[in-house]
């Protein structure tokens, strides 16, 4: 049986409690992964601090360029890190190369990180007196990643804290932490010294033992709301900066004027890939008129019938199974209860068996009519293949309706009509929207945040506000007055 261990100084650490890795495909075990506990977080913690002064004062040039030779690593081994995100996880291995993909992104922006951190400059604020900011490190940090994108979410975090001259401890998903792994140990490969990176593998003790710690100067979360909202309590409540990025519940509106074909593609892609299991799933399909709903669900039922549904490990599926038995359950009874509610369950993806993978997570891709605000399948976070369609009389039905959500991670608007499209990014309280884009996850140079429930904190994750988060500001004045000088003290606030 293959055991994760953690990663402390450069090395391979074993500790005695494992946890069990399935592959969600088969039910079987795969791995099992070493957890960690408190101590073992001080001797990781205590590793990093004794790093980050070596690491700080490397010129930001020569950390660019380990982030260089990271990317390369990153693709050469791109089939190996997919493999393993496709075994632990389920997802296809087309969309697992996605992932890395937008992975690897973050890793090329962080390689421009010495213009990045240039600072500004002002000469003569005052009498010969000038001034600049500059961007420090904060120290050690750290970052708690979920399970449903375990390459990109964990380079979502590490390059740029890493390339703003921190050192990071990863806490992997215990779900599926192989791919995370060999992520950060090919970072090492890249030239990093020891320590600057560590993995620490667990569950809440793990992570307790991160948000308590004196020397973690920063924690970035991502992971379901209410586990953000705790990591946000805690890690600042520790004098910690924090970025908690939770769940979603992520609405497309359908307008009359919508070209339907390609807003069913779309829609496809976006509602059953990955199993509905991302945070930028759709999960809502907002009609306005009955006509475009009817028609709506018209098409998309034989095409979510037709879903290719496998081991995400074998070429030209659409979905694999989702995470754990316990998810599926759990998802199984979220359908459940629509029913019970009375919504309409036009397609029943439960009961699922694929041949020669009996006991696998699979369940077919579902989709709900009528469904209303006040229904449970409607408020809450399914995270599976679970598409709920509601009709409203009109745009501003719908973004009134997407406005009270407590969730605004992401959410998108089919439409040919500019003035409407424009309305609607100019009044809906999500974080992040496409016109015609079903899934506008932002690429690297830009940041990546929702709004209401699904962000504790000020700065997104990734792109430039990454850089102001992984590092902290210090405005330096200075003045050389010529030696002889004698300047008499002025007890009035100084000013221009
Ligand atoms: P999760 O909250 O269960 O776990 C996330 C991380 O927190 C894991 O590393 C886990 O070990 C740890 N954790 C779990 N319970 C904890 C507890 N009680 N105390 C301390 N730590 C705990 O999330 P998940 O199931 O792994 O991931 C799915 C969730 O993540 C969904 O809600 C999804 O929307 C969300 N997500 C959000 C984004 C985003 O950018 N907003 C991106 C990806 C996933």
């Amino acid at each position: 049986m293959n055991t994760i261990p953690h990663l402390i100084n450069g090395e391979r650490h074993h500790s005695t409690t494992t946890l069990d890795v399935y592959n969600p495909a088969t039910g079987q075990v795969c791995s099992q992964v070493c957890m960690g506990d408190e101590s073992l977080v001080a001797e990781a913690v205590a590793v990093a601090r004794a790093a980050f002064p070596a690491w700080r004062d490397t010129p930001p040039a020569k950390r660019a360029r380990v982030m260089f030779r990271f990317k390369q690593l990153l693709e050469e081994r791109a089939d190996d890190i997919c493999a393993l995100i496709s075994e632990e996880h389920g997802k296809t291995l087309e969309d697992a190369k996605g992932e890395l993909q937008r992975g690897i992104e973050n890793v090329e922006y962080a390689c421009g990180v010495p213009e990045l951190l240039k600072g500004d400059y002002t000469r003569n604020v005052g009498p010969n007196i000038d001034a600049w900011s500059d961007f420090q490190p904060l120290g050690v940090v750290a970052g708690i990643t979920p399970f449903n994108f375990p390459a990109m979410v964990p380079l979502w975090m590490l390059p740029m804290a890493i390339a703003c001259g921190n050192c990071f401890i990863l806490k992997p998903s215990e779900k599926d932490p192989g791919a995370s792994l060999l992520i950060a140990q090919l970072l090492e490969e890249a030239g990093l010294p020891k320590g600057v990176i560590g993995v620490v593998h667990g569950n809440k003790t793990v992570v307790d033992a991160l948000l308590t710690h004196k020397d973690v100067k920063a924690i970035s979360f991502v992971g379901s709301t209410p586990v953000a909202e705790y990591i946000y309590a805690q890690g600042t409540a520790h004098g910690k900066r924090v970025q908690a990025l939770g769940g979603a519940k992520n609405h497309a509106v359908l307008m009359p004027d919508a070209d339907l074909d390609n807003a069913v593609s779309a829609l496809m892609g976006a509602a059953y890939g990955s199993c509905g299991e991302r945070c930028m799933a759709i999960s809502v399909a907002v009609c306005v008129g009955d006509a475009v709903a009817d028609a709506l669900i018209a098409k998309l039922e034989p095409q979510i019938r037709a879903l290719k549904i496998g081991p995400g490990t074998q070429c030209g599926q659409d979905m694999g199974p989702v995470i754990s038995k316990e998810h599926l359950a759990k998802i199984e009874g979220y359908i459940g209860a629509g029913v019970e509610q009375g919504a309409e369950l036009t397609v029943d993806g439960r009961g699922l068996s694929v041949a020669g993978h009996e006991g696998g997570y699979f369940l077919g891709g579902c989709l709900f009519d009528r469904v209303t605000p006040e229904m449970s399948i409607y408020q809450e976070e399914i995270f599976g293949p679970v598409l709920c369609v509601v009709r409203v009389n009109s745009l501003e039905a719908a973004i009134e309706l997407i406005n009270a959500h407590e969730y605004g991670n992401g959410t998108c608007i089919f439409t040919r009509d500019g003035e409407a499209a424009r309305l609607f990014g100019d009044e809906i309280e999500v974080g992040m929207v496409g016109i015609n884009v079903p899934l506008p996850v932002p690429v690297s140079y830009h940041s990546f945040g929702g709004w209401k429930r699904s962000l504790f904190g000020d700065l997104a994750a990734y792109g430039p506000d990454s850089v102001r988060f992984y590092t902290r500001r210090k405005t330096i004045t200075q003045r050389w007055p010529e030696r002889a000088s004698h300047q008499a003290s002025d007890f009035a606030f100084p000013s221009m």
